[in-house]
């Protein structure tokens, strides 16, 4: 089979909205490996839009997923149980850095998962605003555009967004922004558009993924606590791409002195299988009444496999401490490449969540925009 033909076929056949970045096709994949329809070798770096923190094909994660298939495949959980969903929810909760009784529920997707947790915080609070940050990312639902901090292209020419949605500058060395300049423009937001009394949640990835790997400041995370423990807001981690040892910790809310009362999780959770879901305290998790949450594939029995088999891997092979490992070696060589390259602007990273940053030293502005 050509390439071009395929990519003829795919411009044809699909939405040109799906912007696709390769130029080749995958016809198989192993740990880091992806191969062409020409044999032709490739290292994953996207892994998968950081999916596959225990890399493609992990044989146990395999094993897990053939085992469950046979026995059932789909019974739509909240029709049917099985103990493997309730397993993984007391895993997860055991797991997550929010101190007191947990619960957890699964989804499919990341968006779908901040949808719930909005939700959730909602119900429980009875408000319904929401703060989220300049450069955040969280999912291309109407919710998830709404709450992410980019116009271009993620909410472009697609009509009224939900309401009561609210944005803040998240702090970013380049673009000076600093953690005072975020406090005050959230001083600022309470005073000219919503009153903190209004407020459900605010919602944070602790590290920007698609937003630049910024890294959230220990003293942001502290004051955000304050300001949501001050006014009965409900603080949401996004950790969809930051969980499961991407940033050298299970979860990267260990990084901080302070917990979230939410966090979703999805993408590594489960090692490429769609699964998705938000772990919190008890009695906000429980907020909705019965029926207010769920889906027909949420908590899919295979994907739930697999992220048993993901939390094992993880574990056993000790890949919170090769994340830190990795990262800083990957890091110190970046460093090293910075003192003889002008165009790095700035290097950060957390655990193996590393960017470098590339800007005209002439101008101080970006090299590439997206
Ligand atoms: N939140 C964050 C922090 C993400 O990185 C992403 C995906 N890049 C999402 C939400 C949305 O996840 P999904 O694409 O699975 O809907």
């Amino acid at each position: 089979m050509q390439t071009h033909d395929l990519t003829t076929r795919r411009m044809t056949a699909t939405a040109r909205g799906i912007g696709v970045m390769c130029d080749f096709y995958a016809v198989r994949a192993d740990n880091a490996t992806l191969w062409d329809h020409h044999g032709k070798e490739y290292i994953d770096f996207a892994g998968g839009i950081a999916v596959l923190n225990t890399g493609h094909r992990h044989p146990r994660i395999m094993a897990a997923i053939a085992a469950q298939l046979d026995s059932f495949t789909h019974t739509a959980y909240q029709i049917v149980p099985y103990e493997s969903y309730i397993h993984l929810a007391e895993r997860i909760n055991r797991l997550a850095p929010i101190d007191g009784p947990g619960k957890s529920a699964f989804f499919t997707t990341g968006a779908e998962a901040v949808e719930n947790a909005i939700k959730i915080a909602r119900s429980h609070t009875g408000r319904s605003g929401v703060i989220a940050f300049t450069g955040g990312f969280h999912g291309r639902t109407h919710m998830g555009m709404a709450l992410t901090g980019k116009v271009a292209p993620y909410k472009a020419s697609f009509g009224t967004l939900p309401g009561e949605i609210y944005h803040a500058p998240f702090p970013s060395g380049t673009e000076g922004v600093s953690v005072a300049d975020t406090l005050r423009s959230l001083d600022f937001l309470f005073k000219a558009d919503i009153g903190p009394e209004r407020v459900a949640a605010i919602v944070i990835e602790p590290v920007q993924g698609e937003g630049g790997f910024n890294i959230a400041p220990p003293e942001l995370m502290r004051a955000l606590r304050r300001i949501c423990d001050e006014h009965g807001i409900i603080l949401i981690a996004d950790e969809i791409q930051t969980a499961f040892g991407r940033t050298g910790k299970m979860f990267a809310m260990e990084h901080h002195t302070v917990q979230p009362d939410l966090i979703t999780i999805a993408k590594s959770l489960a090692g490429g299988m769609p699964l998705s879901g938000v772990v919190g305290r008890a009695e906000i998790m429980d907020a909705p009444a019965p029926g207010g949450l769920g889906g027909t594939y949420a908590g899919n029995p295979l994907a739930i496999a697999a992220a048993h088999a993901v939390l094992d891997v993880i574990d056993e092979q000790g890949l919170c401490a090769r994340s830190t490992k990795l990262g800083a070696l990957l890091q110190n060589r970046l460093l090293q490449l910075k003192n003889a390259c002008p165009y790095i602007a700035e290097v950060r990273g957390l655990g193996s969540m590393v960017a470098l940053e590339l800007r005209d030293p002439a101008s101080g502005a970006p090299s590439l925009t997206a």
